[in-house]
């Protein structure tokens, strides 16, 4: 049925793309942080993928990866990342079928944790800045199916991520610079934005 998602082809596909965005990713991080966020969240994230077995239910999907990125990932990202889907996955629970609604449950509970694991909160210029639209955007959409509300979600992670260009650092490494930090993409709202790329993609097929 094409409203239901399969999680783990989401896992994969997140992948993918910072794996191909990996060097951007990276550069955004060199110019506000220490130049490493594209090769941590690339580690990271093929180990998550290796972790995935072939029939793991939805919400062991979610807390396998999550796991995976929390020990692999290293830097700030990981235990946020990796927080975020375990907490997600956990939201799951034992559901087999991952419908629309089932979905903005694990989005809301994964940007909880993120919220409570790095307190930043919207305007600090980090992950938060596109995840926080993102997640509201997709709750909205809901009703419409997963395809529509991936899409909407994607839409405010992009304008989300974009706006924390003219931000001053609040939190995290890009915090050390002060004012400087000011007229640089956050680039843990940028891979942010490949989370929810994956998902609208996974979900439109
Ligand atoms: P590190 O800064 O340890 O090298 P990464 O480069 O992998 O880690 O990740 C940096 C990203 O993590 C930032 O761009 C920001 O989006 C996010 N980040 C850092 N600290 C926090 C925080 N306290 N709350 C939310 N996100 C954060
Ligand atoms: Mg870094
Ligand atoms: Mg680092």
């Amino acid at each position: 049925m094409g409203t239901l998602m399969d999680l783990r082809r989401w896992m994969e596909r997140f992948a993918e793309l910072v794996a191909a965005d990996a060097d951007r990713l990276t550069r955004l991080d060199a110019a506000i942080g220490d130049g490493d966020h594209g090769a941590n969240l690339n580690r990271g994230l093929r180990a998550a993928v290796e972790a995935l077995g072939p029939d793991l239910p939805p919400g062991k999907v979610l807390m396998t990866a999550g796991r995976a990125l929390v020990s692999k990932t290293g830097g700030a990202s990981g235990p946020l990342y990796g927080g975020a889907l375990r907490r997600a996955g956990k939201a799951l629970g034992d559901t087999a079928d991952v419908d629309a609604p089932a979905l903005g449950t694990a989005l809301q509970a994964a940007l909880d944790a993120v919220r409570e694991l790095g307190k930043a909160v919207e305007g600090d210029k980090t992950m938060v800045d596109a995840l926080a639209p993102a997640v509201e955007a997709y709750g909205a959409a809901a009703g419409d199916g997963v395809a529509t509300a991936a899409q909407a979600a994607l839409e405010a992670a992009e304008k989300g991520a974009e706006a924390t260009v003219p931000m001053q650092a609040r939190k995290g490494r890009a915090s050390y610079l002060g004012p400087r930090s000011v007229g640089h993409l956050d680039p843990g709202a940028a891979s942010t934005v490949l989370l929810f790329r994956a998902l609208a993609e996974v979900a439109g097929d």
